[in-house]
């Protein structure tokens, strides 16, 4: 590769950044604002932010990327939520809710959700601020560094995070502008609120905290985590929130641990589509009933606010370890049922 394949300034991903972060800064860094910047290096037919690229970069994206920067194509992917493949989700899909991914909801090139969460601690550290992959994770709703909660908004005037969109409509706004500055308000969101993190259980918040630790490394193999239990986590979450026998799961954690539900949407929405203080509520009462395993689940089960078969309902990909407890809390109950 010769110097005259890549941009004139090609900084390198930082660590854990996601791709449209990145994309933004190689944009600003070559004095260009980043729908410009898109348009000459991509061209006018290929569309970049009607798509979720941090998800699902399509390959032109990934090689020039690669080709600009003289970054190895594995690096590129590795600034994707490919890296949490077979680690947070089984399997890639181009539609539809990926577990524990949270949706852009992209319309046009609008981002309506609330899908991207930030650190203001880490944002203020940063020499360069930039936005993480872990942030599009679901139960990433506080920092494991800082001790803090994160947001999922500006929080002053509310709108979610999308900073490809920093220069759109603002003529007057030089591309320098770091990626922390409210696209829509101009806030810097290295001002927000440092909200300490409300420990009502040490051992949930350890155990918590040490997964997201993980995450916010890249989610590598260790042998002291096995990662099947943030999928059984996934699927506990799943129950605090369900409608079954009127809620009566959360209400027994609620009772159990002294602490308010958390606000239901009405009708079945995964739990990445609830805002993150519900999300932290429903995520910290799955963490609790995982404690202890399994006692804490069966004490549920005897209070009559669990049914065993919601254990594995729409679970296929439940872990063997799980689905032998399953099991067995089943022929127990068929046992009690037949005395
Ligand atoms: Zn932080
Ligand atoms: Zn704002």
């Amino acid at each position: 590769m010769t110097e005259m394949h890549l941009w004139p300034a090609h900084p390198h991903p930082y660590r854990g950044e996601l791709l449209s972060s990145w994309l933004v800064r190689l944009a600003h860094a070559n004095g260009l604002k980043v729908q410009t910047f898109c348009r000459l290096s991509f061209g006018n037919e290929f569309q970049v932010w009607n798509r979720d690229i941090d998800r699902l970069a399509p390959a032109w994206l990934l090689d020039t990327m690669s080709k600009k920067t003289g970054t190895p194509l594995s690096r590129v992917e590795s600034a994707t939520l490919h890296i949490y493949k077979g680690k947070l989700f089984e399997h890639e899909k181009a539609s539809g809710q990926l577990p524990w991914i949270l949706p852009l909801q992209i319309y046009h090139r609008k981002r309506m959700g609330f899908g991207l969460q930030f650190c203001p601690q880490c944002l203020a550290e940063d020499t360069e601020p930039y936005f993480r992959l872990a942030w599009r994770v679901a139960p990433f709703t506080f920092c494991p560094t800082h001790q803090c909660m994160l947001h999922d908004q500006c929080p002053r005037c509310s709108q979610g995070v999308a900073f490809h969109r920093i220069e759109l409509g603002h003529p007057e706004l030089n591309s320098t502008n770091p990626l922390c500055i409210c696209w829509s308000c101009g806030y810097d969101l290295r001002d927000s609120e440092r909200a300490p993190v409300h420990n009502w259980s040490s051992h949930a918040f350890q155990s918590w905290a040490k997964a997201l630790r993980l995450v916010e490394n890249g989610a590598p193999i260790n042998s002291r985590f096995d990662y099947s239990k943030l999928s059984v986590l996934h699927q506990m979450t799943k129950l605090v929130l369900s409608d079954g026998i009127r809620g009566r799961l959360a209400e027994f954690i609620a009772t159990e641990t002294g602490q308010p539900k958390p606000k239901k949407l009405p009708g079945r929405f995964p739990v990445e589509s609830y805002r993150l203080p519900e999300r932290h509520q429903a995520v910290g009462f799955a963490w609790w009933l995982l404690g202890r395993w399994p006692s804490r689940v069966k004490r549920a089960w005897h209070a009559k606010s669990l049914r065993f078969n919601w254990l594995l309902r729409d679970y296929a990909e439940a872990p063997v370890w799980y689905r032998t407890f399953a099991k067995n809390i089943r022929t127990a109950f068929l046992e009690i049922s037949h005395q």
